[in-house]
Order: structure tokens, then C-alpha cells, then sequence
């Protein structure tokens, strides 16, 4: 199994085959993230009471926490069909082209990490999701012609870690904007529950409790913990209880507030180079040799959000719990 257990990012063939089989189908599947199901639910109701497609959704937020699921329970709803692409896909605006032309009427495609399509892609996007309607040149040169082509209606869903990055006049053609939050540990809870049940796993509520409180706030982290317990037990011939969990969590590195290797990077570069900051996202990002990009939309806001790190106009700085979490003494400690 090639995949980093707690890397939201990646995912082998049999982790995908394997999180097709937990995605919830309906929203109310769908555990957590009220506010959105609700938002969701009201524009879904609306298009079919009007009998028109849905408008175009942009749903923004860190990687694992559902925005696959939703497209396809948009679709799924919908009773519509569902077409699948991403961002780093669509390198030209012929690309992008050969898609739309090819949608039937009311289908919903989903485009994951719609800010890495190309411009021209992007540009041609614009008119598609206004109008349904795309320009296609043909010919070379002077005598080049542009010629409109119609669309079938369709609803795009948008994916991004990062909503910020992307243009105003894509953004602006949703019809609605979802921000996806990092998810409590009730909810998590209710996650695991779930996920058990469809797996025949006998896990008790102490076991799925430690569970979804080293899961990064993120359902697809917490699935792939459940199924490397359910290893660990199956192995060792024991219960899936409290105490094989710590005890497969621990032999996955996971730490008990389910950091992974990469946030645990950016933890103690950010205390032992730094002396726990303030300093600069790009350096950071330098430091640990990843892309700021990464950093800022699937580290950041996870360490910011369990209170180990806070933003300052001057850059990121450690919290007092950091020091802390990592046994180490911050500034203005008392020598030992
Ligand atoms: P994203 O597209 O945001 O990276 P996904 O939609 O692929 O995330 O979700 C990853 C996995 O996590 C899914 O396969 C699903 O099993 C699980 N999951 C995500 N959100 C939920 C949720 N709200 N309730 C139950 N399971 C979820």
C-alpha cells in the first residue's frame, strides 16, 4: 500500500476503489457540514421545481472533506448524468472544447482543481457557463474564423483547495459558493459509524473516538485509519479495540493530534529554525521543499485550526501549545 496514510492527497488504486464504496450517495448520507447541505438542498429543489438544471457550484476547501461526494450527489439527486475531469486536465481551450460539446442536456460536470486549468480554457469557460455557448475557431491565421457552438444546458461543479486563486469573472459565474470546514469530532464519529457499519467492522465508541480525534478533521483520513485498524486487528487476532488502535495508529506514525509527516515539518522548522516565527509562507515553504501553495491551503489551515499556529501581519508565528505539542521550551521560557 503506496499511499502516506494521512497525505489527504494521494490515493492508490485500491484507496479509491475503496473510498467509492464509503461516499454517501444522498445528502443525507452526507454527515456534517450543515450549513452547505441545507444551501445545497434549497438551489437542488429550486432548478427542479423550475425544471431547469441547477446552477454552478463552487465548493472550496481542503483536500478529503467531501467536495467529490457532493458533485456526485448532485448528480445523484438530480437523477442527472455526471461527467468527471480536473483542473491539470484541461491544458488547452480545445480540451475544455471537446468536453462541453460532448455534455447532454442537464448533465453536471465536475471540474476537481479548477484553478490549474489553462487560461484559455478558463476563458472559454466564461461564455460556456453563461450563455452554454463556446467559440470555436477554425482555421489558421488571417483567415481564421470564429464559430459559436451551442451547448446542451449542463451545471458545472467547481473543486479548489483554493478559491482565492481563482479569477474574479470565473468566480463570479458561480451560482453559488460552498466553503467546506474541517470537520468536528461528533461528526467524525458519525463518519467512522458509518463507515464500520458498511465495512461489518465491530468497532466500539471508544475505538472510533480516539480514531476521529487523530483524523486530521478529514473523513477521508479518518476512513483510511479505520481500514489500517481493521488490518491491525485482523493480523493480530484482536479486538478493533482502544487499544489496537493506539497501537496501529502508532506503528503509522500517526500523532495523537493526527499530525502528518508534512505538518510536523512545518511544525518544527517553524520552531527550530525560526524560533517559532514570525516568519514567511514562501520560507517556509522553501524550508520544508514544498509548494506554498500546498502549505497555505491543506497545512495551514489545518494547524491553524487545532491552535498551533495563528497568522500575524508579519508572518506565521507558534502558538504556546506548539511548544508544547512538540517537548520543546519557547521563548521566554525558564531555563531547565
Ligand atoms: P475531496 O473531493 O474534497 O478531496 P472526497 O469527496 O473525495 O473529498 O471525500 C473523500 C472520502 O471521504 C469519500 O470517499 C467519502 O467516503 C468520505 N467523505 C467525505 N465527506 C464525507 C461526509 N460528509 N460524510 C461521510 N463521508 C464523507
Amino acid at each position: 500500500d503506496p499511499v502516506a496514510l494521512t497525505d489527504p492527497h494521494s490515493a492508490g488504486d485500491a484507496e479509491l476503489a475503496f473510498e467509492g464504496a464509503l461516499r454517501p450517495k444522498t445528502l443525507d448520507e452526507f454527515v456534517g457540514q450543515r450549513r452547505v447541505r441545507g444551501q445545497l438542498q434549497l438551489l437542488l429543489r429550486a432548478a427542479e421545481l423550475q425544471d431547469r438544471t441547477p446552477d454552478h457550484i463552487l465548493l472550496a476547501g481542503p483536500p478529503g472533506l467531501g467536495k467529490t461526494t457532493l458533485a456526485m450527489i448532485v448528480a445523484y439527486e438530480g437523477g442527472r448524468p455526471l461527467r468527471m475531469s480536473s483542473g491539470p486536465a484541461i491544458q488547452h481551450a480545445g480540451d475544455l472544447a471537446a468536453i462541453l460539446s460532448s455534455l447532454v442536456s442537464g448533465e453536471v460536470l465536475f471540474i476537481d482543481e479548477i484553478h490549474r486549468m489553462a487560461r484559455s480554457a478558463e476563458e472559454m469557460l466564461y461564455l460556456a457557463m453563461e450563455d452554454f455557448r463556446i467559440d470555436i475557431m477554425v482555421g489558421k491565421g488571417a483567415g481564421a474564423t470564429s464559430v459559436p457552438l451551442e451547448l446542451a444546458p449542463f451545471t458545472l461543479v467547481g473543486a479548489t483547495t483554493r478559491a482565492g486563486l481563482l479569477p474574479n469573472p470565473l468566480r463570479d459565474r458561480f451560482g453559488f459558493t460552498a466553503h467546506l470546514e474541517f470537520y468536528d469530532e461528533a461528526e467524525l464519529e458519525l463518519v467512522l459509524a458509518r463507515a464500520a457499519r458498511l465495512l461489518g467492522l465491530d468497532i466500539d465508541g471508544e475505538a472510533v473516538a480516539e480514531i476521529a480525534g487523530r483524523c486530521r478533521g478529514t473523513p477521508r483520513i479518518a476512513n483510511r485509519l479505520l481500514r489500517r485498524v481493521r488490518d491491525y486487528a485482523l493480523v493480530h487476532g484482536a479486538r478493533p479495540d482502544v487499544t489496537s488502535v493506539k497501537a496501529a495508529l502508532e506503528l503509522y506514525d500517526v500523532d495523537p493530534l493526527g499530525l502528518d509527516r508534512l505538518d510536523r515539518a512545518v511544525m518544527t522548522t517553524m520552531l527550530e529554525r525560526f524560533g517559532g516565527g514570525p516568519v514567511g509562507l514562501s520560507t517556509l515553504a522553501v524550508s520544508v521543499g514544498e509548494e506554498a501553495e500546498t502549505i497555505e491551503a491543506v497545512v495551514e489551515p489545518f494547524l491553524v485550526r487545532i491552535g498551533l499556529i495563528t497568522r500575524t501581519p508579519r508572518g506565521r508565528v507558534a502558538t504556546p501549545a506548539a511548544w508544547r505539542h512538540f517537548g520543546l521550551a519557547g521563548p521566554g521560557a525558564e531555563p531547565s
